[in-house]
């Protein structure tokens, strides 16, 4: 058992405008408790809380300043973590903060660069290097992924997400068993078995994530999610099972509702947001305060589920996110008081060791079954469970003349078999309780002459017996504890109204295998895993399915409008970066296989020319009937030193390639991330101005009338194309329509400006149309919008 209180780091934001940065200083003395003070400017000091106090000081295990980058962090706070999850006790790390002070950038990652990842991947990574490493055990490790959003858990990893809108899923729910053990029900378990899936997982939940978030509801900011990572282990021959879990933990945002300043549907978001960070913090209290008999855990969703990570069985870590510009001095005060609490909290951890009644079982079989075959070498003969019909009556042949036989030397001969001595007792005590034969003595005598006669084989037959029925109890024993746990687990089941269906779900891979143009992209891999990259791209293929799915959709008008969205977006830098990264990456990959193919046939060479010389030798030996030298020739020892160089060369590059294969991977769902979210961001432009379209369009006729100069035919032409009826077919034969005519796709491709009007950050929800000719209106009014507008420019200058 390891008790230990929950640690505690703090981590500062790089400002985004430095001269904004708030006063703030770090005491990071060897021989103390490194400390934060935090220096509030007298203006805000008058405003905020009840007292004037200017500085504030709080004691953390460790404070990350700006400059610390994802490494420091993942190797100094996630990474004992890691150590204690697979040595099998249960971690917890989680961050706290207020939205946009890094907790997403610190737990996950950031979405550009692959230096910037957070401390999921880099924490995959590292287990399963680690498990790779060690052989002496046997390792299963799943993912699961959680959202709690409004007090709803959503499963991220749902294979339903394609299908269905968020509302539409399961709601994972919280369930407790006689033992106060805490169940999810609706949350699947996905076995991973290479870093790549794991990461795959994580990907997948993000962007599901992603596409059920609204701008109105902003769940990034006001959800919990929880990343947890499921290992067991247990030694090859062992029943005993370690189970060890590892949540990753990014919180909602801890604003106060007062400053967020939102009203009605937000305010309720935020009050459940802040409800929950509320109870948590009312977790940490009554953690923090000896003597408190009742947690108050069952109060939210969020505190059931991280009860084991709070005043539990587990190694629990805080990151305090700040973000320490003077506009969130008080939050960052606020962020810095509920970790100095959360640090007087004690954890127990224990190691989570169980015993397989199942595995017993095997193991007592096979002893029972070594004992058989031992047992039959002695006697010579081949044991079955029971005497045969013809064996007992031979034998109570042999006993009844046993019995009619006056000579008092008469022997009952029955041989070695313990069985047939056992039934020889009992026939014969039968006989005498029926027929009340006193001769009993004379039979007793008889059977302890026997009995002396072998003394020694008999002890040994009496200890293999004894054994035997040892091991036939424990094995009743333990089925009667695998009939109770079976009980047990249907009864919960039962009181989960957990239907089959579920269970066989989550079982069953989840996804659909790649198409094959996907199954292109990886070819890094060496054969033997190329199975396994496959059902990878199997996952992320139904990632991009969806992407994919949406373009499909895509009415012509729509696709150009998307492109042009593409091009001025800002994230398409990004995705142009990383792209040209990606190739870079591709190519080196390349030329490190090319390079590691030479390698390996040039050892292979050296190898031969060694082998040839030493022919070479013991010939020369035998010719000049020499004695071979014992000690290797120079020669040799050059060659034998440039094959040691070779193959240190080709290990060096064999590592390279296989982090190479993990950059390149993560890079690609990266860019896949930012695909999605740059279509899904097109959409809600796209809904936008069709509602425009709608609400606006007697505006800007009336606009147009108020110009008077811009009654030219042209604009007196298009105005009537562009404001008449809808139903009237001319009018929109002649627009610049996007309808799949070359003559007005040569058009389109050629007018500007609607590049223009693309704003670099939408902002609505109204849903899509969906109705390709509505979609072709909008992007002729939008044309035609724009071509007005132009026109109005032309004229003023
Ligand atoms: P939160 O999840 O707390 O709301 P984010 O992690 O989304 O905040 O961070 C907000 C923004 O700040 C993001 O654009 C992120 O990339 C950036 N950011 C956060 N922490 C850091 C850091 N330590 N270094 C660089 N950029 C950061
Ligand atoms: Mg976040």
């Amino acid at each position: 058992m390891v008790k230990q209180t929950i640690q505690i780091f703090a981590r500062v934001k790089p400002p985004v405008r430095k001269h904004q940065q708030g006063i703030y200083s770090v005491d990071e003395d060897e021989k103390l408790i490194p400390s934060l003070e935090i220096i509030l400017p007298r203006d805000l000091a008058d405003g905020f809380v009840n007292n004037k106090r200017e500085s504030y000081k709080f004691k953390f295990q460790r404070i990350f300043d700006q400059d610390a980058n994802q490494e420091t962090i993942f190797e100094n706070i996630a990474k004992p973590v890691a150590g204690s999850v697979l040595a099998g006790y249960n971690g917890t790390i989680f961050a706290y903060g207020q939205t946009g002070s890094g907790k997403t950038f610190t737990i996950t990652g950031g979405a550009e660069r692959y230096s910037d990842r957070g401390i999921i991947p880099r924490t995959l990574s590292y287990i399963f290097e680690q498990l790779q490493k060690d052989s002496s055990k046997i390792y299963t490790t799943h993912i699961s992924y959680l959202e709690i959003y409004n007090e709803c858990g959503y499963d991220l990893l749902d294979p339903r997400h394609e299908a269905s809108s968020l509302e539409d899923l399961p709601k994972v729910t919280v369930l407790e068993d006689p033992d106060q053990n805490i169940h999810l029900k609706n949350l699947t378990l996905h076995q991973a078995t290479t870093e790549e899936e794991a990461l795959n997982l994580l990907f997948l939940g993000d962007t599901n994530r992603m596409i059920a978030e609204t701008p109105m509801n902003q769940a990034s900011t006001r959800s919990h999610c929880i990343f947890t990572i499921h290992l067991s282990s247990k030694e090859p021959g062992s029943a005993t099972v370690r189970h060890a879990k590892l949540h990753l933990v990014d919180l909602a945002g801890s604003e106060r509702v007062a400053k967020t300043g939102v009203g009605g549907h937000l305010l309720t978001e935020a009050k459940y947001i802040n409800l929950s960070l509320h109870y948590l913090e009312q977790v940490i209290i009554a953690l923090s305060e000896k003597h408190r008999s009742h947690i108050p855990y069952r109060n939210s969703m969020m505190t059931s589920v991280l009860r084991d990570s709070l005043g539990g069985n587990c190694m629990t870590t805080m990151i305090a996110t700040l973000s320490l510009e003077k506009r969130n001095l008080d939050e960052s005060i606020s962020t810095c008081r509920f970790a100095q609490r959360v640090a007087l909290i004690k954890n127990e951890a224990v190691l989570n060791e169980e015993i397989d009644p199942r595995l017993v079982i095997k193991r007592l079989q096979k002893e029972i079954q070594e004992l058989k075959d031992e047992l039959a070498m002695v006697t010579g003969e081949q044991r079955t469970e029971a005497l045969t019909e013809a064996e007992l009556l031979q034998l109570e042949k042999l006993i009844t003349s046993f019995l009619e036989d006056q000579d008092p030397e008469s022997r009952l001969e029955v041989g070695t078999d313990m069985r047939k001595v056992h039934h020889c007792f009992h026939h014969l005590k039968k006989l005498l309780n029926d027929k009340k034969i006193l001769e009993n003595n004379t039979v007793s005598s008889e059977s302890k002459d026997q009995d002396c006669r072998e003394p020694l084989k008999e002890e040994e037959y009496r200890k293999l017996r004894d054994i035997l029925k040892q091991r036939d109890n424990e094995i009743n024993i333990l089925v009667n504890m695998l009939k109770k746990e079976k009980k047990k687990a249907q009864e919960a089941l039962h009181l989960a109204g957990m239907d089959r269906r579920e269970f066989r779900h989550s079982q069953s891979p989840p996804f659909r295998l790649g198409n094959p143009e996907e199954g292109q992209r990886m070819r890094l891999s060496s054969a033997p895993s190329q199975a396994q990259d496959f059902s990878i791209l199997g996952k992320r293929s139904s990632l991009l399915h969806k992407k994919i799915g949406m373009r499909e959709e895509m009415s012509l008008g729509r696709q150009e409008a998307f492109e042009i969205f593409k091009r001025d977006h800002a994230d398409s830098v990004t995705i142009d970066d990383n792209k040209q990264i990606l190739k870079q990456r591709f190519s080196e990959a390349k030329a490190l296989g090319e390079s590691i193919n030479e390698a390996r046939s040039k050892i292979g060479d050296l190898k031969e020319e060694i082998t040839q010389r030493h022919i070479q030798q013991v010939a020369l030996g035998i010719s000049e009937n020499m004695a071979v030298p014992l000690m290797p020739d120079q020669q040799e020892e050059k060659l034998r030193s440039q094959l040691e160089e070779e193959k240190r060369r080709y290990k060096t590059m064999f590592t390279r390639l296989k982090a190479l294969k993990v950059e390149i991977e993560h890079l690609q769902l990266l860019m896949d991330k930012a695909k999605v979210k740059l279509q899904k961001e097109f959409e809600v432009w796209w809904a936008e101005e069709a509602t425009n379209l709608q609400v606006n369009s007697p505006a800007v006729n009336s606009l147009d009338h108020t110009k008077p100069f811009l009654q030219t035919s042209d604009s007196q032409h298009e105005r009537s194309q562009l404001f008449s009826n809808k139903s009237d077919v001319n009018a929109r034969k002649i627009l610049p329509s996007p309808c799949p005519s070359p003559h007005s796709q040569k058009q389109s491709s050629t007018s500007t400006p609607l590049e223009d009007s693309i704003p670099k950050r939408p902002v609505s929800s109204i849903p899509l149309t969906g109705d390709s000719q509505t979609d072709s209106d909008i992007i002729a009014f939008i044309k035609a919008r724009q071509s007005i507008l132009q026109k109005q420019c032309l004229g003023s200058n």
